[in-house]
């Protein structure tokens, strides 16, 4: 190895939420692991205040991972001392038997709750007609208390730079990283940069499929005298109100965010610059959805946030690890509930050289378009 270069046994790349709970578990396991981002950690994709800890998926295998995840959130909770996952549950329309038995098979607590009796369990709904599926074990993640505690247990091991390359050099010795002041040799790269994921992969030979959009999640204010029991996280997909939607609590506040769900209802980037007025139509489906569908919020948004989000063609669960010797990259979305889990096995896969067959075997899927 030439002397210029400096070595390093294992590197993550990026500081989202994967990117710091893949550094964390290696540091855990005693591994010699530097973080590289140049940016404020948890600041990309992982920013925002709340994300849905939900366990159903179309894909039985993610509730499974989810159900897996959960218990490892529990044990981030202790080791913060802090609520992280919300007690709100989650409420879900326009479910069928199928959701309540991909639910059963892997032991996750649920139950329908018939029409009449919805509003015991989402205060701010309006009447429907179909029954809800609760899944009362998850709730609504407090993002910036989870980055806050990852950011204090990985500590001084990220380095505030970004990676401009990783190469496999023509020696083979390690994989090489590029940054503003250095050249790397490292043992092995986990890859979680985001939306920069495929370019950074693309340098050691992977092609990674994935799409990029604007998503646009406005957020209200509950009405006063619906605030007293926790608003579950929510998932409609019953068109009962027009739209496809999800949303969750801001933990800690009395606001909820909104936002749609299902074709052709993010920004494609791909198009050139996003026209504000495809945002702007997409609150005011969202504000009538919430004027029809609950009136326990005020249908004026308070706040609006306007975000990248990336997808895999297998759909808006799939994720993806891909690896060569000597590399790891992995992306996909939805991924902030599975973060716990993600970050050990991206560790074994960092310890091991290739990630587990069962990885191995969800990529296939995420390549599929859903
Ligand atoms: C609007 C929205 C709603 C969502 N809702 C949910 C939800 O309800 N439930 C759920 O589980 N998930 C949800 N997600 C998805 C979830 O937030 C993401 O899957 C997750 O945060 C991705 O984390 P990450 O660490 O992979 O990526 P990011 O958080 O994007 O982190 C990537 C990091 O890499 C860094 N980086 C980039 N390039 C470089 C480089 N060259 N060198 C060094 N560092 C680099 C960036 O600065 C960034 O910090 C949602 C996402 C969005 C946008």
């Amino acid at each position: 190895m030439k002397g210029f270069r400096q070595r390093l046994d294992t590197v993550v790349i990026g500081a989202g939420v994967l990117g710091l709970a893949t550094t964390d578990a290696l540091r855990r396991r005693g591994v010699d692991v530097v973080c590289f981002d140049g940016r404020t950690p948890g600041q990309g994709q992982s920013g925002g205040r709340t994300r849905s800890f939900r366990h159903r998926h179309d894909d039985p295998r993610l509730v499974r991972m989810a159900a897996d995840s959960l218990a490892l959130w529990r044990r981030w909770e202790e080791r913060s001392g802090r609520v992280l996952i919300g007690p709100e549950g989650t409420a879900y329309a326009g479910m069928s038997e199928a959701d309540a038995e991909g639910l059963r098979i892997h032991d996750v607590r649920h139950e329908w709750v018939e029409p009449e009796k919805v509003t015991t369990v989402f205060g701010p709904l309006a009447p429907v007609s179909g029954p809800l599926l609760v899944d009362p074990t998850s709730g609504a993640i407090r993002t910036r208390s989870t980055i806050k505690a990852l950011q204090g247990w990985v500590g001084d091991r990220i380095r505030r730079q970004d990676v401009h390359g990783v190469t496999i050099p023509d020696d083979g010795e390690g994989v090489e990283l590029h940054t503003e002041d250095a050249i790397y040799r490292a043992r092995h790269v986990v890859i979680c940069a985001g939306t920069e994921t495929p370019r950074l992969a693309a340098g050691v030979g992977l092609e990674i499929p994935l799409d990029q959009a604007l998503h646009t999640r406005p957020h209200y204010r509950v009405r006063e005298g619906y605030q007293a029991t926790p608003i579950p996280c929510w998932v409609d997909r019953s068109g009962e109100f027009g739209e496809t939607v999800y949303g969750s609590l801001i933990g800690g506040t009395d606001e909820f965010v909104v936002g749609l769900i299902g074709q052709g209802v993010d920004v494609d980037m791909n198009d050139g610059l996003p026209p504000g007025t495809e945002m702007e139509s997409h609150v005011r489906r969202l504000t009538e959805y919430v004027e029809r569908a609950m009136p326990g919020l005020v249908p004026e948004p308070v706040g609006i946030r306007v975000c990248v989000m990336t997808k895999l063609p297998g759909g808006s669960d799939a994720f993806g690890v891909w690896n060569v010797p000597g590399v790891t990259a992995t992306t996909g979305h939805n991924l902030f509930k599975m973060a716990p889990l993600l970050g050990e096995l991206l560790a074994d896969s960092a310890l091991n050289g290739r990630p587990s067959d069962e990885l191995r075997d969800i990529t296939a899927s995420a390549l599929v378009a859903g």
